[in-house]
């Protein structure tokens, strides 16, 4: 453990020398982290933490698996590099194509790699749009999404995300996007007292005839939300979207940056959900974060077809590379070795047990849960479902201050999105830390 000297000299060279995502300059506090095992990580001064957020909901393996560390050495020392372009392969990207199709949903036969999940979305977006083109339908290039998604901060991907902050200050964004109103069973009030799918099936429906079937080129969705708030959907919405779609030649994009490989207890959750896209993009857990990768996935239809005589145009330098794809074998061999689907379903199930009483405390509105993705919905008011007005970063911030547990909140919820190796003593853990702080909220969002 680094000693407070080294600690002090980082934290002023962070101050002086680094750009974070989503801090202010206000704020001069750090907390450097040094190390990590399994379900917990410990900073520069010693102090150990619970990772419930998997960092960004992506370590399915836990931290510090030396298998992993194995993999990318020995491919780094064999082939540290090489790309995809023209005729060009390698054997790890050929292993990893044939891996990832055969555990996606039969249909999905084809894989397009790229580094994160950003990237995912706008090689999907530019596949659907392209897709048409080819087919002779060029005017087909409206994208219609849905408010609260979060799909990334590329021009295309950050377009279609549906949250305010992505768009604000950010000059004019990709145009022909729409953004639908997302399903959320908890504020069933919102949706003018008709049920949740059969509102969101008329919007949809009007919107289609309103921008032309003829001009729209996919539908991007997370089959289940994770930055908006671990939110399902009811259980008929995707499959009759994805019906309505397909009537009308419009595809469906899913982006399963969190939900993919095991997090909602399957490989996909579109298995969850009970739907196969036309395209289905990863990230994250494709190597529980040990490495920036992605997979795109697709139909043969589609691929031949974007690819057709003349090749897809497009690709990123670091398409298919080696180390990245090693990495992904191997984490994709532990979840199956591991049977961490099972975990994920069984200790998730336990862990919404063990939160169950949690909705008596008065701050806690609503708790969801798909495998081990959950949120917990906070209120300043539980008849009206009214949000904190802090929103839930104090809270987030008391839980990682006061009980040395790390997770995640967006303006109304925390994200609960542990590695998929937890068992029950940290299941615990979890669940007593947040039942102490939780009791104390005020309805101003004090603690
Ligand atoms: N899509 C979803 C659903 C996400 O949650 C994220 C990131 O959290 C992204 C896309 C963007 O992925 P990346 O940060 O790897 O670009």
């Amino acid at each position: 453990i680094p000693g407070p000297e080294q600690t002090d000299r980082w934290i002023r060279a962070d101050r002086a020398r680094l750009i974070h995502p989503n801090l202010p300059d206000s704020r001069t506090d750090r907390t450097v982290m040094v190390e990590g095992r399994g379900c917990h990580v410990r900073d520069s001064s010693g102090k150990r933490y619970l990772d419930a957020a998997a960092v960004l909901g992506m370590v399915q393996v836990g931290h510090g698996r030396d298998e992993i560390v194995a993999a990318a050495a020995a491919q780094m020392a064999r082939l540290e590099c090489f790309h995809l372009w023209e005729n060009m392969s390698n054997d790890q990207a050929i292993e990893l194509a044939v891996r990832l199709t055969d555990l996606a949903p039969p249909g999905l036969e084809r894989a397009f790699f790229t580094s994160g999940g950003a990237e995912g979305n706008e090689i999907a977006l530019r596949m659907a749009r392209y897709f048409h083109h080819r087919r002779g339908r060029p005017e087909r290039t409206w994208i219609l999404s849905r408010t609260s998604a979060y799909h990334g901060i590329g021009y295309g991907s950050g377009s279609v995300s549906g949250l305010p902050v992505y768009h604000e200050g950010f000059g004019p964004p990709m145009p022909h996007v729409h953004h639908l109103t997302a399903p959320d069973p908890y504020h069933r009030e919102a949706y003018g007292g008709e049920d949740v799918t059969g509102f969101c099936l008329r919007e949809l429906r009007e919107t289609i005839e309103r921008i032309g079937p003829d001009r729209i080129a996919a539908m991007i969705g997370e089959p289940v939300m994770s930055v908006g708030g671990a939110v399902a959907p009811p259980t008929d919405y995707w499959p009759r979207v994805a019906e309505l779609l397909r009537s009308q030649g419009i595809l469906l994009i899913f982006d399963e940056v969190v939900t993919a490989y095991g997090r909602t207890g399957h490989w996909f959750a579109a298995e969850h959900v009970a739907v196969t896209p036309d395209i289905l993009v990863t990230a994250k857990g494709i190597t529980s974060g040990y490495i920036p990768h992605g997979a795109v996935l697709t139909t043969e239809e589609l691929a031949a077809t974007v690819t057709g005589s003349t090749g897809f145009p497009i690709g990123f330098t670091y398409t298919g590379h080696p180390t990245a794809c090693a990495v992904a074998l191997t984490n994709l061999a532990i979840i199956e070795r591991e049977n961490l689907l099972d975990n994920a379903m069984k200790t998730g199930g336990y862990l919404a047990d063990r939160l169950a009483p949690l909705r008596d405390l008065p701050a806690v509105g609503d708790i969801r849960q798909a495998g081990l993705m959950l949120g917990i919905e906070l209120v300043a008011d539980k008849a009206t479902r009214t949000p904190l007005p802090t929103g839930t970063a104090p809270v987030a911030q008391a839980l990682r201050e006061d009980k040395g547990i790390i997770l995640r909140g967006n303006p109304r919820s925390l994200l609960i999105n542990p590695p998929l190796v937890m068992d029950r003593g940290t299941a615990d853990e979890l669940a007593d830390g947040l039942f102490s702080v939780l009791a104390r909220v005020e309805p101003d969002g004090r603690i």
